[in-house]
């Protein structure tokens, strides 16, 4: 088996090609862009589309299946990752145009999805196909799914739920998902993955003032915008107490051995530590959110003229929860710290997925896949401040396995995702190809 990097990023280069963009509205979908994008998996890829099984679920999601012998007891594998891509942004920008695929001298390849999450895709399907050229076929059955709008969080048709229904339709139960996200980091010399077993809730809230309106120049002293401004503010004074969960426990242990050394011992109990480590995590936006259900007051709306007093006026607060913590929770935590008079009502959101084991079999199996290549790297199993496609699935995994992990090795030449200018260095995508054909090699046996 050849593990061709020059190969893997022309594949990849070819994938960028098609602005596949997910819209809230999804009448608005460049439909033509995926369906193009599948001609060219199914040209990039004949070995994988002639054995498996394709089909296309809700308007452009891709399922395939991989019949296996049936040797194995395990329960299928899903592979999953999503063909869409946020918006390319302000073209006069970026570098290369987003949509070319410029690989340049360094051997970096520029574009929207290169890193997020299109590299998965080829992976996957290069994987596959050099696979089923050496003729191996797995003892269990394996899936790949595309979805087409994890980048809007799923909106009104969240393609990785239809797949989710699907499958349960069929009475099919996963034995291991694996989703985007993660992957192996260097740091001073040493080796570590992060392994992503859960990821924080989402919700968006919405906080309504009514009032009669009327004539700025006739105002009373508090303007219904004036009091959302004062809900905003009590929001904020009013975040619900730091909190360890136990994924964020094991991620901290993890993480202990590479933090200089009077946090890494206190983070190596984190528990015992706590009262000490409260105000540290505190004053670091990211130590935060992981230790906290989050609240960030994002919009507001009046009237539409300098001179009218609003008859609605109204904030949008986007909310992270913690596993543990609910959607109901927030509401009447909310409920109870507005001004009189206003409404909370929550717009749109899901509450946080189970936590994966970190001990199950399909845990161990990709540990025991990275030391092979990573001989005494650390595992970090860490807790995701976004949102994946992954969490659909977790209802039809029994054991237990839903994973954000992939076979990358973050350099400093990859970045970008979200923003212009993304990009990614082609030099590691031999090693995420070659993850992946060890993983299904090894898993289910
Ligand atoms: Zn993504």
């Amino acid at each position: 088996m050849i593990l061709n990097n020059e190969l893997f990023a022309k594949h990849l280069q070819g994938m960028i090609k098609y602005p596949t963009i997910s819209s809230v509205d999804p009448e608005k979908i460049d439909k033509q862009a995926f369906l193009d994008f599948h001609k060219y998996l199914e040209e990039t890829y004949p070995l994988v589309h002639k054995t498996l099984e394709k089909e296309i679920i809700g308007r452009v999601g891709l399922l395939y299946r991989w019949k296996g012998t049936g040797k194995s007891n395990s329960l299928p594998l899903l592979l999953t990752a999503h063909q869409d891509v946020v918006p390319e942004g302000d073209h006069s920008m970026w570098k290369y145009p987003p949509f070319s695929g410029f690989i340049d001298d360094e051997d970096i390849l520029w574009g929207r999805g290169s890193t997020d999450s299109k590299c998965n895709i080829q992976a996957y399907m290069d994987a596959l196909e050099l696979l089923i050229g050496d003729g191996f076929t797995p003892d269990y059955d394996l899936y790949l799914a595309f979805g087409y709008n994890e980048e809007i969080m799923g909106g009104p048709e969240a393609a990785a739920a239809l797949i989710a229904d699907e499958l349960k339709k069929r009475n099919i139960n996963l034995g291991m998902v694996i989703d985007e996200c993660g992957g192996i980091i260097e740091k001073d010399g040493k080796f570590m993955a992060q392994i992503y077993p859960c990821e924080k809730g989402y919700a968006d809230f919405e906080f309504t003032k009514m009032d009669e309106g009327g004539h700025a120049a006739y105002p009373k002293q508090h303007s219904s915008l004036g009091i959302i401004g004062k809900t905003a503010w009590t929001i904020e004074e009013n975040m619900l107490p730091q909190k360890l969960t136990e994924p964020v426990i094991n991620q901290f242990k993890s993480i202990a051995p590479f933090k200089d050394k009077e946090l890494g011992d206190m983070l190596k109990d984190p528990k015992a530590n706590w009262e000490k480590l409260k105000p540290i995590f505190e004053e670091n936006v990211q130590y935060n959110a992981l230790t906290r259900t989050t609240f960030a007051v994002t919009m507001a709306k009046g009237s539409d003229q300098a001179n009218i007093l609003p008859e609605k006026a109204s904030l949008i607060v986007n909310t992270r929860l913690l596993p543990g913590d609910t959607i109901e929770e927030l509401q009447n935590h909310f409920e109870s710290i507005v001004p009189e008079g206003v409404e909370v009502k929550m717009i749109k959101g899901h509450n946080p997925p189970s936590i994966s084991s970190i001990e199950s079999e399909g845990y161990l199996t990709i540990k025991k896949v990275v030391e092979e290549k990573y001989p005494g790297i650390s595992f970090v199993p860490s807790m995701l401040i976004g949102g994946t496609d992954s969490r659909y699935y977790c209802d039809i995994c029994p054991t237990s396995s839903v994973y954000r992990f992939t076979g990358i090795r973050h350099t400093e030449k990859t970045a970008g995702a979200h923003r212009v200018n993304e990009h990614i260095d082609c030099s590691i995508l031999a090693d995420n190809v070659d993850f992946y054909v060890r993983l299904i090699q090894a898993y289910g046996n």
